[in-house]
């Protein structure tokens, strides 16, 4: 697959520096068609690879439980960067950086800015290394840019599907953001995070376009769901059990609180948050996702009843109220 970079060589060097016999190999969806060609090549090292077939959506998804279940001496974890603290088992992670260029799709989203002299810059892992490009592009067009680095994850201007504390700590002295990057998932989420008016500059689609109108549909669709879960008798509430994702305290806490408002409420626990899992429950009328806060956003599309975010599940348990809700973030802790 070109136009990513695979690091085959560091990964090689991990392996020998390691003694590494049984390697276990993690790519996300999109990354996955590479694993043969990745694993022919750790082959020829001597070591043994493994390909994880299971579905990875970011670095909370350690295969740790099943990298000790084969008896792996090291993870190759690719798409994302380090978020675990500390794994039980070796890991190293492939960013795996895109070298596709981003100066068209930047030229694209200029116009789009026009309106605004202050632009926060923000992307994924896969594109901070484009971040100087667009900084010095914006201000030849006399822009102001700013680039957030609030310190929670590994670089400045990096934000993740549930981590956009970069954006937000710089969302008060800018008038717009522009995302670099591929389809709309992050730049929604600092469109919901912010609130700020948000420009992607795609350099796989070569174009810029804005979220807004798809934040404001997101918004009063995640309304209607706490509305609909204001009449819920019981709850479920949703512990992950991937291991970035347990929040065990947090479920506990919203089992209380519900009780406590006079409903019922049931723990379950889950790898995959699917509708059809959850269909298996018709008893319950409304859920409270502690795992990835994320999926809880394509609830009204995907899943029968309403799916919450802790926060949201805290408006309408009247713990907090929706416009705290809108400062505060709708999925972030
Ligand atoms: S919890 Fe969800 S959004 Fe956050 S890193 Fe994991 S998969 Fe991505």
């Amino acid at each position: 697959m070109k136009g990513f970079d695979f690091e085959e060589e560091r990964i090689k060097q991990e392996i020998a520096k390691l003694g590494a016999k049984r390697v276990l190999l993690q790519l996300p969806e999109g990354l996955k068609p590479e694993g043969p060609r990745l694993a022919k090549i750790i082959e020829k090292t001597g070591a043994l690879p493994i390909i994880s077939a299971d579905p990875c959506y970011g670095a909370c998804d350690l295969a740790t439980a099943e990298a000790q279940r084969l008896g792996i001496d090291l993870i190759v974890h690719f798409g994302h960067a380090k978020l675990v603290k500390h794994e039980q088992v070796p890991t190293v992670y492939v960013e795996a950086r895109a070298t596709v260029t981003v100066a068209e799709a930047l030229e694209k989203s200029v116009p789009l800015l026009s309106k605004y002299g202050k632009i926060g810059l923000a992307t994924t892992v896969q594109h901070v290394q484009t971040l100087d490009e667009a900084r010095e592009l914006l201000v030849r067009a006399g822009k102001t840019v700013v680039v957030g680095d609030a310190g929670r994850v590994n670089y400045s201007g990096q934000v993740t599907g549930c981590d956009y504390s970069n954006v937000k700590s710089v969302a008060n002295g800018v008038e717009a953001f522009l995302f670099i990057g591929g389809g709309r998932f992050h730049a929604l989420g600092i469109a919901l995070s912010t609130f700020k008016p948000t420009i992607i500059a795609d350099p796989y689609e070569n174009r810029a376009y804005s979220i807004d109108e798809e934040a404001q549909t997101v918004l009063k669709q995640r309304w209607a769901c706490i509305e609909e879960a204001g009449h819920a008798k019981t709850f479920g509430v949703l512990i992950g059990l991937k291991l970035g994702q347990k929040r065990l305290d947090e479920a506990f806490r919203i089992k209380e609180i519900a009780e406590k408002n006079g409903k019922a409420a049931f723990l379950f626990a889950v790898r995959e948050i699917l509708p059809e899992a959850l269909m298996e429950f018709p008893s319950v009328d409304a859920y409270v996702n502690t795992a990835c806060p994320r999926i809880s956003l394509d609830a009204p599309s995907k899943f029968l009843k309403p799916v919450l975010t802790v926060n949201e599940f805290m408006v309408v348990a009247g713990e907090t109220s929706w416009e705290t809700l809108l400062k505060n973030g709708l999925f972030e802790n």
